[in-house]
């Protein structure tokens, strides 16, 4: 099959190079001329693990090109996939549909025959007629330019993966059994095929889909979340009290990981804009616990910088800080709402001077916080330092040996706001540790 994915980002490039994998003829569209380039020259403009394999493979093969004219992109295919940005609004926690209603009116002049235009972008429930009066007022295809709605569940560093095997997918039409649905189900053929279960459903529940997913994972994050302040004030352990809940089959493990919250380009903004929606929709006591779920997220990076400050006699004025992690979290270099950059941030301005390292996310923490110090050495870092806080749990960085570090740092003192150091041979090797949720 012929396809384009409108919007190239995390989201985008992944579904175009995907999709070329799975066998199709693919054109990927971007604004930004610059990651046009990269694309097709074989690149991901970010760190995603085998989407540059994917990218190489399938430009060189010619199943897969990327370009900026939306009148190429019209003609191209009758079958279009929407992956523009959503983020909330600078005003309120509204989405901002900007990207996505620009895309449709650059696309729609150009759908002078029967088309489906298939939005994987995270939007409020309701926004599907608003799609699907655009097209009818500005393709000249009219009626027959049909909308579908295809939400992602992806899990950043483990993009390409979630695509190629997701663990459902969720497809939205006006009405069923449409000419739609048919060149969805063709699209994603060998998913299905495989197994995967599908739903197929309304266009206000597939957009709902994405929303209640992410507000679930973030409450499921913040709840044992909260449980880590219980344990701080009771002297519990509240990595041993997950992995207890987390034997419950009805609770389950994953996606409870106690620590510093969540971040990125997708949790706290979805949380935010459903919260939003559901205001507006009159349902606000149907979301009291998101709110919750917000605030308790906010409190993770607090208590990070109270204890800094503990740690430090208060005053954090000429301290030296050293920060492992920068990327929003492990296996990518994405650092929208970066739980370890909003707390280098607030210790930069209580005074201390921070050195951040980060295998992957250095360049764009760089161009974000030009205010922060960085050095691609985790050790070299943490020279003359005197905290060292592990704030993004990269392998790479409980893989370093304590006593390797123990000669060069200026106080052996480490804050562990993901739980994944070896508690026990950081005090072997003379560190004062201590864990967010451990005694
Ligand atoms: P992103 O910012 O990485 O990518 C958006 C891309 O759209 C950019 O490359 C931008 O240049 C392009 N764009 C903007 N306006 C355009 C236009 N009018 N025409 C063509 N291109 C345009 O964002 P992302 O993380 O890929 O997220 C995209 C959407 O997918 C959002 O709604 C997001 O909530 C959702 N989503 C993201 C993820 C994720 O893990 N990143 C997962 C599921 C859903």
């Amino acid at each position: 099959m012929k396809m384009t994915v409108i919007g190239c980002g995390y989201l985008g490039a992944t579904h175009a190079a995907c999709m070329a994998e799975l066998g199709h003829e693919v054109l990927g569209v971007d604004c930004d001329t610059d990651k046009v380039r990269t694309l097709n020259s074989g690149r991901a403009p970010f760190h995603e693990h085998g989407l540059d394999a994917l990218l190489s493979e399938h430009t060189a093969s010619g199943r897969l090109k990327f370009t900026s004219s939306y009148s190429e992109a019209a003609g191209f295919a009758d079958l279009h996939f929407i992956g523009v940005g959503t983020p909330l609004r600078s005003d309120s926690d509204a989405y901002d549909l900007t990207h996505l209603f620009d895309a449709i009116r650059c696309l729609a002049p150009g759908l002078t025959h029967r088309s489906v235009v298939a939005v994987k972008s995270t939007v409020p429930v309701g926004t599907a007629p608003r799609i699907a009066e655009l097209l009818r007022a500005h393709a000249p295809a009219g009626e027959f330019a049909e909308v579908a709605w295809n939400p992602e569940f992806l899990r950043e560093s483990f993009a390409v993966e979630d695509t190629l095997r997701p663990d459902r997918l969720v497809l939205g039409f006006r009405t069923s059994h449409s000419r739609a649905e048919a060149l969805l189900r063709q699209a994603f053929e060998k998913i299905i095929e495989s197994g995967t279960p599908t739903i197929v459903t309304d266009w206000a529940t597939a957009e709902l889909a994405k929303g209640a997913a992410n507000s679930y994972l973030s409450t499921k994050i913040s709840f044992v979340n909260a449980m880590a302040e219980v344990c701080e004030a009771s002297g519990a352990d509240v990595v041993q009290l997950a992995d207890i809940l987390g034997h419950d089959r009805r609770i389950g493990r994953h996606g409870m990981h106690p620590g510093l919250g969540f971040g990125g380009g997708c949790l706290p903004k979805d949380l935010a804009g459903f919260i939003h929606r559901a205001d507006e929709l009159g349902a606000r006591p149907a979301v009291g616990m998101l709110r919750e779920a917000e605030l308790v997220n906010a409190r993770r990076r607090r208590r990070v910088v109270d204890l800094a400050q503990e740690e430090l006699g208060g005053d954090l004025r000429g301290k030296r800080i050293t920060i492992w992690g920068a990327a929003f979290k492990p296996g990518t270099d994405d650092i929208r709402n970066s739980p370890a950059l909003a707390v280098a941030q607030s210790l930069h301005n209580l005074g201390a001077a921070v050195t951040v390292s980060d295998p992957k996310a250095l360049d764009n923490a760089r161009k974000l916080h030009p205010e922060l110090d960085y050095a691609d050495d985790p050790i070299a870092a943490a020279v003359d330092a005197d905290l060292l806080l592990h704030l993004t749990e990269w392998h790479h960085f409980a893989a370093i040996a304590p006593t390797r570090l123990a000669s060069c740092a200026g106080a052996l003192k480490v804050i562990d706001a993901r739980g994944t150091l070896d508690t026990e041979q950081w005090r072997e090797a003379g560190w004062i540790i201590r864990s967010l949720g451990r005694a």
